[in-house]
């Protein structure tokens, strides 16, 4: 028994068949490839773009400015931003957190900025994003019980009144928007529970479980969903936040995960790694030097269906632009692939066999 499901998620851009994966455009732009590649070619029905690192540059205004992001960056289709929370935490050097927000210095030129659960809403509305994130505080791993329980205590506070904000901004925007808010709770399942069960008060679209993949051990990312599956609402979407590797993807979303999102698939294939469904390529290696076959045979990618394996590690070796293009083409291809797969063994009923089999090849693969 798993807890899988199949659903559609409806925005104002457009119908989401879930689970889904969204590739990470953080500075509006997945970083090798066009609009037209995302939309068109890989069918990509929604992007994740970031609020901390638009915020400083271009700027909200700017982009408001602009027509919103969807028109700024010539995207037909939706788009959620998360809230900064995990930026500011990770990148921002000089960080103050106090009980109405954080003030955190610029990582590209020191500028101080203040962050508000209010005005982190006001920024995403500038962007026109189709579904907003609360701004939370995410700490690092491993923390006390303690402060992970003062961290998730003032996430929750903060959850309040950014829903509060946005409800009354909601009542004069002509536009549709959803807000998730973000269980926290570090890695101790009895924190989460009790985030998740005062966040089901607000009543929100749907909810996002954060706090992963800062650096734990990768098994107690996956208790950590686990511990709150029975308590977020069957009715809505759940949000896996920055998962996973691809032998992961199914994991989560046996754990009742509807959305998850990572840079891995573009990062990954920008420094040579590259996904497959026979395993992994690292495309530098000197096996590859004059192997004539495509880098994915199952694959139907453009990279797959025009170029070698060779021709890819030499574009690599010689630092060209087009190696990344390709690269990235193939690499957020094999996960939408993935979604694919596991959406259709979940309505063909076979979803538990079907993880059973990825367990075994990724064990073998070590
Ligand atoms: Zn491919």
């Amino acid at each position: 028994m798993t807890r899988a499901r199949t659903g559609i998620l409806h925005t104002a851009h457009g119908d989401i068949e879930t689970p889904v994966f969204m590739p990470v455009g953080t500075q509006a732009t997945v970083k090798g490839l066009t609009q037209r590649d995302l939309a068109e070619d890989l069918g990509v029905k929604i992007l994740l773009a970031n609020t901390y690192h638009l915020y400083l540059r271009p700027g909200h205004e700017l982009i408001r400015k602009m027509g919103g992001l969807h028109r700024f960056m010539s995207w037909p289709n939706a788009i959620l931003t998360d809230s900064g929370g995990f930026q500011v935490f990770s990148l921002s050097e000089l960080r103050k957190i106090d009980e109405g927000g954080v003030t955190f210095q610029s990582h590209l030129d020191g500028s101080t900025h203040r962050f508000t659960p209010e005005s982190t809403v006001d920024a995403q509305l500038a962007y026109g994003s189709d579904i907003l994130m609360v701004l939370d505080e995410c700490p690092e791993y491993p923390v006390s019980h303690e402060y992970a329980r003062e961290a998730m205590q003032r996430t929750l506070r903060w959850a309040r009144k950014a829903h509060e904000h946005f409800r009354a901004r909601m009542e004069t925007m002509p536009t549709r928007h959803a807000l998730f808010p973000i269980v926290q709770g570090s890695m101790f399942a009895d924190l989460r529970r009790e985030c998740a069960g005062a966040l089901l008060d607000l009543d929100t679209d749907g909810y996002a479980v954060g706090g992963l993949s800062v650096g734990e051990p990768r098994p107690l990312s996956l208790e950590m969903v686990e511990a709150t599956e029975d308590i977020l609402p069957r009715s809505r979407p759940r949000y896996a936040m920055g998962v996973g590797m691809p032998a992961e993807l199914p994991e989560y979303v046996a754990r009742g995960i509807d959305m998850m999102d990572c840079v891995l698939p573009s990062r990954n294939a920008r420094n040579g790694c590259l996904f497959t469904s026979e395993g992994r390529v690292i495309i530098k290696n000197a096996q590859y030097k004059d192997d004539e076959r495509p880098l994915d045979p199952r694959c139907t990618c453009y990279t797959c269906t025009h170029y070698s394996r060779a021709y890819l590690r030499h574009l690599f070796h010689a630092g060209e632009m087009l190696y990344a293009v390709l690269a990235t083409r193939h690499n957020v291809r094999r996960y939408l692939d993935i979604m694919a797969e596991i959406r259709h063994a979940i309505r063909l009923g076979s979803f538990p066999e079907y993880l059973r089999c990825v367990r075994s090849t990724s064990a073998e693969a070590g």
